[in-house]
């Protein structure tokens, strides 16, 4: 039930304002079919944005289910955009790199409703716009009219009870625009359709009430509401089926509410604003490999990168809520040993880069930019966490039934790490040895298309911190951000002893093969459509370095390049030959010198190191994040176990490079130098 009262628009032009709605009275049942006539410029799609929330009225109330807007938080309006309105527009608004499948799933997919349940609902939608046959087609390849059906797929994929059309047929001939009121027609038989129209046939031919404005305001209402009806939905309901006399169909209307309440149920939480959510190719930033290259990108041009993910993050907060409140996985609280308040940094900032001066606006004037950056970044301390008394805590309450804390029960998984890499490598198809890590090559993309040399020293000795004895400050951590998007992913383990952790077994499905079960076994894991990206198949060494060349240069270059579907058997994929290298086996001692020398440099050191020093991890299974998963927590596409890890730290304790640095700590093993006071990294 939707009632208008009183409302006016006013917007601001220049020094004059511009009176877009006059004061607007108007009440629409629960279903009809209502047509919004009126010349170019008179405030129809103004009323209508009104209506859906997509604008704010400035006098006046718009009542929704009987309550009143005017005290509406945005997290209310974003529950009724997104829940209770869909939206048709004259240019269809689809994606169009996207499927029509996809252009219809992602009304859903941030909502939090699994995969599964979604693809579902989507094709159904399609299947009532007669398009059950189309859903892989880019809307480039459709027709006007077809694309038109999409967005009502689209529009109506949520089941809400309203649906606004601004002139959905404004671009289609006449034939087209007849299905598409046809199907306009049959949705309104059990919601809300109000649309706007030029066309006065097609307005006086499908609708069941038609509504004229003139200059801001309403000049004619072929039904409006009886007074008696105004403001009590239950009855007009009842009184519609009473008519109808047909209890089957009363009973069918029950069920469908009660339903509709049940799938609401995990829907209750909004998610992001309708703006946010249709902005386009922003969905690719929630892909994991749009994750991945951000939280990469971050760590490796510094800044602005920061900026992104906290635009990003704070962008989209809502949505994180509710994932994490599903499955507590993928956005997990994280403790690190050093803390740095990057969002104070980004306020200060922000903040601080606004303009100060007073000046006409005669010329073009400097803003300080630099200074207060630099300034910025000076009001950024590093904060140690004592994280040995807090896992003692943990531990403590964790095992504890009746504490008051609730930790026991509230904790799906916790995860000790220590900021550690293991080295591992592979041969390419052309038998050179690589780091099987996916950030060399993105780093070196980076470098070739800033046509410059990104340093990645900082970030090494930032993600082997833990091991010696610190980072260099606020940059640390934003450097480790960079680490956060290895490919190799530790996996968490279980309590109990468990190798694998049911969190991660209830998100993936093993679609080949079994879960590792020894410390050199590990797991490959896929998108839920089998795929990897070329960059990680890359790291696999599935692909050589010149083929990922030949790719990046064309894209600098703006020249296609053919793709050619290329795919591994899931036996390949388990023969694949992966080979740990301890960091401290990597360090061989020099007589001459008296010096250790890092074997990683060269091609000679590694093959020497991968062919000899080399631990060899066998692929045991392949995972993929499973239908039902709302998220899925792993990140990267190989994980390994707990055990490897210990067995890491294990054998680099005891071996002789560690022992003799231990033995000397003041001095570097590689120079033969004192550490100075600042950079104390290996
Ligand atoms: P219609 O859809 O009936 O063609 P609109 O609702 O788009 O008309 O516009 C109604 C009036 O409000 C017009 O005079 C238009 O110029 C003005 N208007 C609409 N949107 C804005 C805006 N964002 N800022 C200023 N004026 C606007
Ligand atoms: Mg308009």
């Amino acid at each position: 039930m939707l009632e208008l009262r009183g409302i006016k628009k006013d917007y601001p032009a220049g020094d004059s304002t511009v009176h877009a709605l006059k004061g607007i009275t108007l009440a629409f049942r629960d279903s009809e079919f209502v047509s919004i006539l009126g010349p170019s410029g008179c405030g129809k799609t103004t009323m209508l944005n009104i209506i859906g929330g997509l604008d704010k009225y400035t006098e006046g109330d718009l009542i929704i289910n009987g309550r009143s807007t005017k005290e509406y938080k945005s997290r209310d309006w974003d529950a009724y955009r997104n829940y209770s309105v869909g939206f048709v527009f004259q240019n269809y608004n689809l994606i169009p790199h996207q499927s029509v499948l996809q252009n219809v799933e992602i009304a859903l997919s941030l909502s939090g409703v699994p995969k599964k349940e979604r693809r579902r609902r989507a094709k159904q939608a399609l299947a009532a716009v007669g398009l059950e046959t189309q859903i892989k087609k880019k809307p480039g390849e459709m027709s006007g009219g077809q694309m038109q059906r999409v967005a009502i797929a689209r529009a109506i994929v949520n089941d809400p009870d309203i649906v606004l059309a601004d002139e959905p047929t404004g671009a289609l001939d006449s034939e087209t625009s007849t299905q598409v009121m046809d199907i306009l027609k049959d949705i309104s038989k059990d919601r809300l359709v109000v649309m706007v129209t030029h066309n006065p046939e097609l307005a006086e031919k499908y609708s069941t009430r038609i509504v004229r404005m003139l200059d801001g305001e309403i000049k004619s209402d072929s039904a409006p509401l009886t007074g008696e009806s105004v403001g009590d939905a239950a009855k007009d309901d009842a009184c519609a089926d009473a008519e109808m006399g047909r209890a089957g169909k009363r009973k069918n209307k029950k069920e469908k509410k009660k339903e509709k309440k049940k799938k609401r149920n995990y829907e209750k939480r909004p998610s992001m604003s309708f703006a946010t959510s249709f902005s386009l190719s922003l969905k690719n930033l929630f892909t994991k490999k749009g994750r991945t290259a951000l939280t990469s990108f971050a760590g490796s041009i510094g800044i602005i990168g920061i900026a992104l993910v906290y635009a990003v993050s704070n962008g989209t907060t809502s949505y994180i809520d509710a994932v994490q409140e599903d499955t507590l996985s993928s956005y997990p609280l994280t403790l690190e040993s050093k803390h740095v308040d990057i969002g104070t940094l980004m306020t200060t900032f922000m903040d601080s880069a606004q303009s100060k001066g007073e000046h006409e606006l005669d010329a073009v004037y400097q803003k300080q930019a630099i200074y207060d950056l630099v300034n910025a970044l000076g009001t950024v301390s590093e904060k140690e966490n004592d994280l040995k008394s807090f896992k003692k805590y943990i531990e403590e309450k964790r095992n504890s039934d009746a504490d008051g804390t609730g930790l026991k029960d509230a904790v799906s998984g916790i995860q000790y790490t220590y900021d550690m890499d293991i080295s591992v490598y592979t041969k390419d198809t052309d038998g050179t040895v690589v780091e099987s890590d996916t950030r060399e090559m993105t780093r070196s993309i980076m470098a070739k298309y800033f046509g410059r040399n990104v340093s990645s020293s900082e970030e090494d000795s930032a993600s082997s911190s833990a091991a010696s004895s610190g980072g260099s400050g606020a940059m640390s951590s934003m450097f480790t951000m960079g680490s956060a998007a290895s490919m190799w992913n530790e996996m968490l383990k279980g309590d109990d002893g468990k190798i694998i952790s049911p969190l991660i077994e209830k998100q993936y499905d093993v679609i080949y093969g079994r879960w590792p079960a020894s410390y050199n076994e590990i797991v490959l894991i896929v998108d839920e459509n089998n795929e990897i990206d070329d960059i990680t198949l890359y790291a696999l060494g599935l692909k050589t370095e010149e083929e990922i060349d030949k790719i990046v240069d064309a894209a600098i270059n703006k020249e296609p390049v053919d793709f050619e579907m290329q795919s591994w058997s899931f036996e390949d994929i388990c023969g694949m030959d992966f080979r740990v290298v301890l960091n401290s086996d990597c360090c061989v001692y020099d007589e001459a010198s008296g010096l250790y020398t890092d074997l990683r440099g060269t091609q000679t050191g590694l093959k020497y190191l991968y062919d000899e020093k080399g631990i060899d991890l066998k692929v045991t299974g392949i995972i993929r994040p499973s239908e039902d998963a709302v998220s899925a927590m792993l990140t990267g596409s190989i994980g390994y176990t707990t055990l490897l890890t210990d067995y890491v730290i294990e054998n680099c304790a005891n071996s002789d490079a560690v022992k003799a640095q231990e033995n000397d700590p003041s001095t570097d093993i590689f120079t033969g130098l004192p550490f100075s006071a600042t950079t104390g990294s290996l």
